[in-house]
C-alpha cells in the first residue's frame, strides 16, 4: 500500500543522486538565512565543496539554541509574503521556536502524512478522529491534512472532554484515531468505566512521547487496535518524519526527504548502525524554513536489518533524549537502555534507580531495582542467582560491569512527572 510509490520504492542509487541533488538545492536555500551564511562562511564551505553526500560531515550543526536565538524569524529563508503559516514549538522555558510554512510545504508534508497513513492500511473508507491540540502544535493540522488529503472523513475534535471524544468515537463509527500514547490510556479506562463499546475501532497512531512495547500490548488488548508509533518534529515539519509499517519493527523515516545521521552526542562522530546515539537531520524539500544537519536531541539507532517494503533503513523507536547520556568510564550509556533490560528479567520490576559514584579514580555505577514478588521465592540462593542474572544481563547489553542490589517492592520512588532515576555523584570538575 503506497501513497507516492515510485519515491517510496526507489533504488538505493536513485535515491542517493535524489538526495545530493536536493542537497545541493538546500545549500542554495539556506544561503538566504544570516545564519547559515555566517555559519558556512566561517567554515570555509560554499555549495561547491558538497561533492558527495559523505561531504555533509563537513557542515557544522545546527542546534536548537540556534533556532532560539533566531527568534521570531531569523531562520526564514523566503520572504513573508511566501510564508502561508507559522507554528511554534513548545517552549517549556523561554521564548518558544518558530517554524515557517510555504505553500508547497505544506504541501509536501501533508504528502508525508498520507504516505504513513497509508503505508498502514488507512483508506478514503476510513472514519478518523484527531484527538490532539490544534493550536500551535503541529500534530493536529499536521495530520488533520495528511488524511483529508487521502480522503477520509476526519473529525477534528482535538483535546478535553474525554466522555464527549468517546460518545463521538462510538456513534460516528469511528475506525483510526490519533492521539499521545498517555491520552489514549486514560480514552480505554473511561471507556471501561462507561461501558462504551469502540467495536467500530481498528487503527491507532500514537507519537509525540516516547512510549514502550508493553504500552504498545496494554493499547492494543484494551482499545481493540493496531497501534502505530508515529515520529516528528516541528522543526522538521511536525509529525511524518518516521511511520512504523506493518511489520512495527522499527520506523521508516522517508530518506529522499530527510537525511539521516546518528552521532555519538558527545564527540558528534558518527556510530554505527544498531549503535544508540542522536538523530540529527537535514531536511532535503523544505522551503521556507531550510536546516542543516539539525540535531533534533532525541536517541535512537539506525536499524541493521531491513524490511522490505520500503527503501532505506530504518529507525528504532525513540527511546530518550541525548541530554541524558551517562558517560561511565568512556561508555556511553542511556537509562533508556537500563530499563530496556531490566524490563525483559520477568522477577525484577520495574522500577530502578541508578547511582554513579567516583571511587578510586574510576566510575562505577549501581542499579538498585524491586524484586517482582509474584516472581520471586524467597529462597536466599534464588536471590543471589537473581542477582547474577540481572549483573550478566546488563554487561551484556552496555558492555559495563554493574553493581546490583536487589531491593523490596515498593522500596524505591515513585515519580509523578518526568522521572529522575539516575543519581550522578561524581564530583564535576
Ligand atoms: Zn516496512
Amino acid at each position: 500500500m503506497y501513497w507516492d510509490k515510485k519515491m517510496e520504492t526507489l533504488k538505493t542509487a536513485d535515491l542517493k543522486e535524489i538526495q545530493l541533488k536536493r542537497l545541493k538545492k538546500t545549500l542554495k536555500q539556506v544561503q538566504n538565512v544570516g545564519f547559515y551564511q555566517k555559519k558556512l562562511a566561517d567554515a570555509g564551505i560554499n555549495p561547491s565543496s558538497i561533492k558527495t553526500l559523505d561531504d555533509i560531515t563537513k557542515i557544522p550543526f545546527t542546534k536548537k539554541q540556534d533556532l532560539r536565538d533566531g527568534y521570531p524569524f531569523g531562520f526564514f529563508a523566503v520572504p513573508m509574503k511566501q510564508i502561508v503559516r507559522i507554528h511554534t514549538t513548545s517552549g517549556t522555558t523561554g521564548k518558544p521556536t518558530v517554524v515557517g510554512y510555504t505553500r508547497n510545504d505544506l504541501d509536501a508534508w501533508s504528502d508525508l502524512i498520507a504516505r504513513n497513513m497509508t503505508m498502514v492500511g488507512i483508506t478514503a473508507d476510513d472514519i478518523f478522529q484527531n484527538m490532539v491540540n490544534y493550536g500551535m502544535f503541529t500534530g493536529g493540522l499536521g495530520f488533520h491534512y495528511g488524511a483529508e488529503k487521502i480522503g477520509m472523513t476526519v473529525i477534528p475534535s482535538a483535546t478535553g472532554n474525554t466522555k464527549r471524544q468517546l460518545e463521538m468515537m462510538h456513534d460516528f463509527g469511528v475506525t483510526t484515531i490519533h492521539c499521545t500514547p498517555s491520552y489514549a490510556m486514560h480514552l480505554s479506562e473511561v471507556a471501561e468505566e462507561n461501558h462504551v463499546s469502540l467495536g467500530s475501532l481498528k487503527t491507532g497512531l500514537f507519537g509525540a512521547e516516547p512510549w514502550s512495547e508493553s504500552t504498545r500490548k496494554m493499547l492494543e488488548n484494551r482499545l481493540g487496535i493496531t497501534a502505530y508509533d508515529s515520529y516528528g518534529l516541528s522543526e522538521l515539519f511536525g509529525p511524518g518524519v518516521a511511520f512504523e509499517c506493518q511489520e512495527r519493527d522499527g520506523l521508516h523515516i522517508w530518506h529522499d526527504c530527510y537525511l539521516v545521521e546518528i552521532i555519538d552526542p558527545q564527540t558528534g562522530e558518527h556510530v554505527a548502525d544498531g549503535e544508540h546515539g542522536e538523530l540529527v537531520v537535514t531536511p532535503l524539500v523544505k522551503e521556507a524554513m531550510p536546516l542543516l544537519r539539525y540535531r533534533t536531541g532525541d536517541v535512537t539507532m539506525l536499524m541493521e536489518d531491513g524490511c522490505l517494503c520500503r527503501r532505506g533503513k530504518k529507525i528504532a523507536r525513540i527511546t530518550g533524549r541525548s541530554d541524558d547520556m551517562l558517560v561511565i568510564r568512556g561508555i556511553n550509556v542511556f537509562p533508556s537502555q537500563i530499563e530496556h533490560v531490566l524490563l525483559k528479567i520477568p522477577e525484577v520490576g520495574n522500577q530502578f534507580m541508578v547511582y554513579i559514584d567516583k571511587i578510586n579514580h574510576l566510575d562505577e555505577m549501581t542499579v538498585e531495582v524491586e524484586i517482582n514478588r509474584e516472581y520471586f521465592s524467597g529462597e536466599l540462593a534464588d536471590l543471589a542467582n537473581l542477582q547474577r542474572k540481572v549483573v550478566k544481563e546488563l554487561r551484556d547489553a552496555l558492555e559495563l560491569r554493574t553493581t546490583v542490589k536487589l531491593v523490596e517492592p515498593g522500596s524505591l520512588p515513585r515519580f509523578e512527572g518526568k522521572a529522575k532515576r539516575v543519581i550522578d555523584r561524581r564530583e564535576k570538575e
